[in-house]
């Protein structure tokens, strides 16, 4: 689906496919060269991340694998709680592994910092975050995203993976939903 398709719906484009493509392309070189000989193993929080998982790892040159968890915030409402409820976990045992998380947005940070203290319990070799989106000025838990697309504003965004009632995920570009979609 393209910007055009939804245009309406969206009261600014932040960003082109191809934006997003060339920078995931720069992340795919920076991991290549990072864990060159290390096989990492990709771990991609669903179903956000779809979309930044299957760009990068296409676009990595060395060898990886991958795997998926699937979480879902307690609490009700739109904010993060920051204690997750795992509905799916790793097929893959982590202890000596060198993990890469791959998450579609870091919003207050509270998910993914819940995550990484899971998965650190597990013994991996190494554990770094790359996410294709942060908003910087929501942030609430410091998480260190070593491998990062782009810093945006804290409007709610849409498209590439990113959801508004299962919505606009196949969006190929990510622009901020206009307000009146969901008010
Ligand atoms: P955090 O725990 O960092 O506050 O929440 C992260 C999760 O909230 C993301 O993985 C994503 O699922 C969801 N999220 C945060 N901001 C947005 C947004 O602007 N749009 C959409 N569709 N989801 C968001």
């Amino acid at each position: 689906m393209n910007i055009d398709d939804v245009s309406g719906d969206l009261s600014a484009v932040l960003l082109t496919e191809e934006q997003i493509t060339a920078r995931i392309a720069q992340l795919a070189s920076e991991i290549d060269r990072d864990y060159n000989g290390l096989q990492p193993l990709l771990v991609g929080i669903l179903s956000g991340a779809v979309m930044v998982m299957a760009d990068l790892s296409r676009m990595m040159r060395i060898h990886c694998e991958m795997d998926w968890m699937a979480i879902s915030s307690y609490g009700s409402g739109v904010a993060s709680s920051g204690v997750v409820r795992i509905l799916k976990d790793l097929n893959t045992s982590v202890v000596g592994r060198h993990i890469l998380i791959v998450e579609d947005i870091v919003d207050t940070g509270l998910t993914l910092s819940y995550l990484i203290e899971n998965l650190k319990s597990r013994n991996p070799a190494s554990i770094e975050v790359c996410a294709g989106f942060r908003k910087p000025d929501r942030a609430r838990k410091e998480v260190k995203v070593k491998y990062l697309g782009f810093d945006i504003p804290s409007d709610f965004v849409v498209g590439y993976g990113l959801d508004y009632a299962g919505r606009y995920r196949n969006l190929r570009g990510l622009g901020i939903l206009n307000p009146a979609v969901y008010s």
